[in-house]
């Protein structure tokens, strides 16, 4: 259950709507706090509303093209965005069961979740503008760029992530029996401005429709270890106020995170093209699918209409916060129903706010309390839940629930997600293979050191071989850009579905155009060996957060799509 929240049109420029979307959100926020009217609250929300402005100017994800920049000063955002950049890789140790430890210098975990956790150029520029405004002092502090530089760099310093990796191994074993095995680094700790994580892991063997199988380590929950947000609380004691570092922790996180870069990309793309369409079951995250599988084993909703109420309500981000509402995760529960049910499913309300088989195992829980039954093979499935998600959606009027507003639930939230449900359940889990009718891999995501030289290298994706000339399908649909000439990568073709970014590299031609919508199993472009390529074959590589992840838990070996 939502509460009232806000649902604008989708069809404004989405770099507008966010800040207006933002901008009414701290409205609120406002008139509550000169209510309650602690002194130091007046000058942090003027500087929030300050930074919702800003905000509402910045051009967003490259992905989309077309966003302008506004007057927003960039130099102050490129001076926190080299500033973060610096300390996000910097502590990232590998730990390995001999007891021995190294240094990275870049994130690596195969599920790309660190890439998630880093340090964003908000989360430092933010608590500046708040302390400047909260305590008068260096008010003109982003006039003067050497000073500010150094702020920024200082305070990145202090929050920046430290992650603690292990070496895990993925093993490959064909129809016949023959095996292959890759390394991949898993997180095994992560400390950030969020507190100290924990993860754990399970090993399993997926089995494949060919007979082929993949033993590997699955993410099995993680736990908060920490105090959350303790070194932004210290912060704010040292520097604001340590009376008020509750609010004002919760105030700047609110601005910090006001973009949701994924969510708004899929609004702006479901705004515009059906993803009956577009949409398959390769957009869930492959660590994902078995939360969404048990589940469904649990609480009888099955995995594909989960999977697409978490992308609707989250845009599969464990982190995605409605700051109006406070609710929270990957099925945006509200914090009241958090704090009842967690226990009661054997989750700990604070350790396991950010465990994402926590958060759907809840909210799989809600929706089947508010379900009652429903025959999922019956034709009228959808409206058999059109009542429950009035409720869960939080479009009730007056807290009832009346044909208006299943009306305006239909309309803006269920259909939407009935829409995915029906591309999920249609395309099953996973992608569609990338070369048609050529499936041997020449080279494994991952790791590999030099036996000689002990040197370390990172594949960033993996390379099937096939002839110049073989065609080459979508593994899943998104908005299409090409580049005839992206360096080392050649001739390459990059398809972002809100939640992966895919490469498809070294081609010898392409068969779309920028700005293309496809779908899953269109023919893109060609196998070539365009770039720094020694032979035709096509690298394939996914992306999360702009960090490369293991493709091949989303790819379905054997080569066709079921
Ligand atoms: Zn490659």
């Amino acid at each position: 259950m939502h509460g009232n929240r806000d649902r604008p049109s989708l069809t404004g420029h989405f770099v507008q709507f966010a800040g207006r979307r933002l901008g009414r959100a701290l409205a609120r926020l406002l008139a509550k706090l000169l209510v309650w009217s602690a002194p130091v609250w007046v000058p942090v929300v003027l500087a929030l509303v300050a930074v919702t402005l800003i905000f509402s100017a910045m051009p967003q994800s490259g992905a989309l093209g077309g966003a302008q920049p506004g007057d927003a000063d960039p130099a102050i955002r490129q001076a926190a965005e080299s500033a973060v950049a610096e300390v996000n890789a910097a502590e990232t140790w590998l730990n390995s069961p001999d007891g021995s430890r190294e240094h990275l210098g870049q994130l690596a975990d195969a599920y790309g979740r660190d890439a998630q956790l880093v340090l964003k150029w908000s989360d430092i520029y933010t608590p500046l503008l708040a302390r400047a405004l909260a305590t008068g002092e260096d008010t003109d502090l982003f006039s003067r760029p050497e000073a500010y530089g150094q702020r920024l760099q200082e305070l990145a310093r202090r929050f920046g992530p430290r992650f603690e990796y292990y070496p895990s191994t993925v093993v490959i074993t064909d129809a016949e029996g023959n095996s292959e095995e890759y390394a991949v680094y898993l997180l095994r700790r992560s400390d950030t401005l969020a507190g100290t994580y924990e993860y754990q892991y399970e090993r399993v063997t997926d089995q494949y429709p060919d007979g082929s199988s993949r033993t590997y380590d699955r993410p099995a929950g993680q736990r908060l270890v920490s105090q959350s947000y303790e070194r932004l609380d210290a912060w704010i004691g040292e520097n604001i106020d340590p009376k008020d570092a509750d609010m004002t922790r919760r105030m700047i996180l609110e601005a910090s995170r006001a973009f949701d870069t994924r969510k708004e990309w899929v609004d702006w793309m479901l705004s515009r093209y059906s993803s009956a369409f577009w949409a398959s079951g390769a957009m869930v995250p492959s660590e994902l699918v078995p939360l969404f599988q048990e589940a469904e084993e649990k609480y009888g909703i099955p995995w594909w209409f989960l999977a697409a109420v978490a992308f609707t309500e989250s845009s599969f981000n464990p982190l995605a916060e409605n700051p109006s509402t406070g609710c929270y995760g990957l099925m945006q529960v509200a914090p009241a129903n958090w704090q009842e049910y967690a226990p009661q499913l054997g989750f700990d309300v604070q350790a396991d706010r950010d465990n994402p088989r926590a958060q759907i195992l809840l909210g799989a829980f809600l929706l089947k309390s508010y379900f009652g039954s429903v025959d999922w093979n019956a034709d009228d499935w959808r409206d058999q839940t059109l009542r429950g998600l009035t409720f869960y959606g939080g479009f009730r009027t007056n807290g009832e629930i009346d044909a208006a507003a299943m009306e305006r639930c239909r309309n803006e939230y269920a259909g939407k997600i009935w829409e995915l449900a029906d591309a999920f359940r249609g395309t099953g889990t996973g992608g569609t293979w990338p070369v048609p009718g050529h499936t041997q891999i020449t080279s494994y995501f991952g790791w590999r050191v030099h036996p000689i030289t002990g040197e370390r290298k990172f594949h960033e994706g993996i390379d099937i071989a096939a002839p110049e000339g073989a065609p080459v399908a979508a593994v899943a649909g998104g908005m299409a850009t090409v580049n005839p000439d992206a360096g080392g990568y050649g001739m390459l073709v990059t398809i972002t579905d809100g939640v992966h970014e895919y490469r498809y590299a070294h081609l010898s031609g392409f068969t779309v155009q920028s700005g293309q919508v496809v779908k899953a199993g269109e023919q893109i472009g060609l196998v070539g060996s365009t770039g720094a390529s020694t032979g035709p074959h096509l690298h394939f590589e996914v992306r999360v957060n702009g960090q490369p992840v293991d493709p091949l838990p989303l790819l379905r070996p054997g080569g066709e799509h079921e």
